[in-house]
């Protein structure tokens, strides 16, 4: 049986961010010094459910169910001996050893939980990456991203609506709705891909002719498709996208978004119905101001230890980390 005293002396480890790294971490955690009593493990997180990111551009087309594909992290602390704490964490105070967790608002933008701050013995940042729309204008205004679950819902119902009114527009002759995806990365890759699945199946209920349902341009600065991954992969992505009628645009730069589409380096319009920014990334904001040392898209700098290179008491996990 604990003390009290005990419980008062307990390292409290708080890891921000319950993704890929930050759910695998409190789990490990949680059932090795949790659930003995060692020390006190508490997660926050702005969401209440996790999907993991790989799946999101799933939930974007409508493949994947987050009712059932979801984990729900309170019911996942309680069965793996960590706390959970809903919240956007927004800074953190070194001096105090207390991070601030922004106020948590209805529907509505009422206040239901009152700004907060929750000290930490330990701190482990695992809060992931944002698109990085690299200060194009227009990006914010036109275009979806795909960083989080609501906002792949958000294009899915979207892209559902552009179907809808594509089809009402010219009666009974279906024109095509024309999506463009900025960015040959992991995501605009795969929804290409999972985009015309999601085709084949609308198909199947209410329209014969699939191809000129939809049409995807998938723009991309560089020489080619998948640039961090070996070019023979590349090559054969590539060759299926083509196959499945998605039209590749390499070495296109993009300087400007307008409500019409794209415009390229050589002010060329890429006209579309629905646009994706999909064309790398950044950490919030915020990271910069907490003086922990960062690098030109905000990940704080570690050492192969995951200590930041600034405070011994903040470690770093995912991509909000770099070593350099
Ligand atoms: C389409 C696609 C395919 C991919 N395929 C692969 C693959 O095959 N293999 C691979 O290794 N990687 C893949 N990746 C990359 C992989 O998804 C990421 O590297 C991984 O998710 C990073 O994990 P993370 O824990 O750092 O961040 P994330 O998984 O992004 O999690 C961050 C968490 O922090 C929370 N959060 C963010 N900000 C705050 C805040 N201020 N306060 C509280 N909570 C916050 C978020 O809600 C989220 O739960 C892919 C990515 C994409 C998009």
């Amino acid at each position: 049986m604990q003390t009290s005293l005990e419980q008062q002396t307990m390292p409290h480890l708080v890891v921000v961010g319950g993704g890929a790294g930050g759910l695998e971490l409190v789990t490990a955690l949680g059932r090795k010094l949790g659930r003995k009593g060692k020390a006190k493990i508490t997660l926050i997180d702005k969401h209440r459910i996790h999907i993991w990111k790989p799946l999101l551009h799933e939930v974007a087309t409508g493949s994947l169910d987050t009712e059932i594909d979801a984990v729900v992290y309170r019911a996942h602390a309680a069965r793996h001996g960590y706390q959970f704490q809903l919240g956007a964490v927004s800074g953190i105070n070194r001096a105090k050893n207390e991070i601030i967790i922004d106020p948590i608002l209805d529907d509505s933008g009422n206040i239901i939980v009152d700004a907060r701050t929750l000290q930490y013995d330990r701190l482990i940042l695992a809060i992931g990456s944002v698109s990085n729309d690299f200060g194009t204008p227009g990006v914010s205004k036109y275009c979806n991203m795909l960083d989080s679950n609501e906002q792949a819902q958000k294009f899915q119902k979207t892209l559902l609506n552009q179907f809808l009114k594509n089809g009402q527009e010219n009666g009974n002759q279906v024109s095509p709705t024309r999506l463009a995806i900025v960015g040959a990365g992991a995501t605009g890759v795969e929804l290409s891909a999972e985009l015309h699945h999601v085709v084949e199946v609308l198909s199947v209920y209410d329209f014969d002719k699939k191809n000129e349902r939809l049409s995807i341009n998938l723009i991309e600065a560089g020489p080619r498709i998948l640039p961090v991954l070996p070019e023979r992969i590349a090559e054969s992505a590539s060759e299926e996208l083509e196959k499945l009628g998605v039209e590749i645009r390499t070495n296109t730069r993009i300087t400007k978004v307008v409500s019409e589409g794209f415009i390229d380096a050589d002010n060329n319009l890429i006209p579309a119905d629905l646009m994706v920014w999909a064309a790398g990334v950044k950490v919030q904001s915020w990271v910069v101001d907490t003086g922990l040392e960062v690098n030109s898209i905000n990940q704080v700098e570690c050492m192969p230890s995951l200590k930041s290179k600034t405070d011994d008491s903040v470690y770093v996990i995912g991509d909000c980390g770099s070593i350099p």
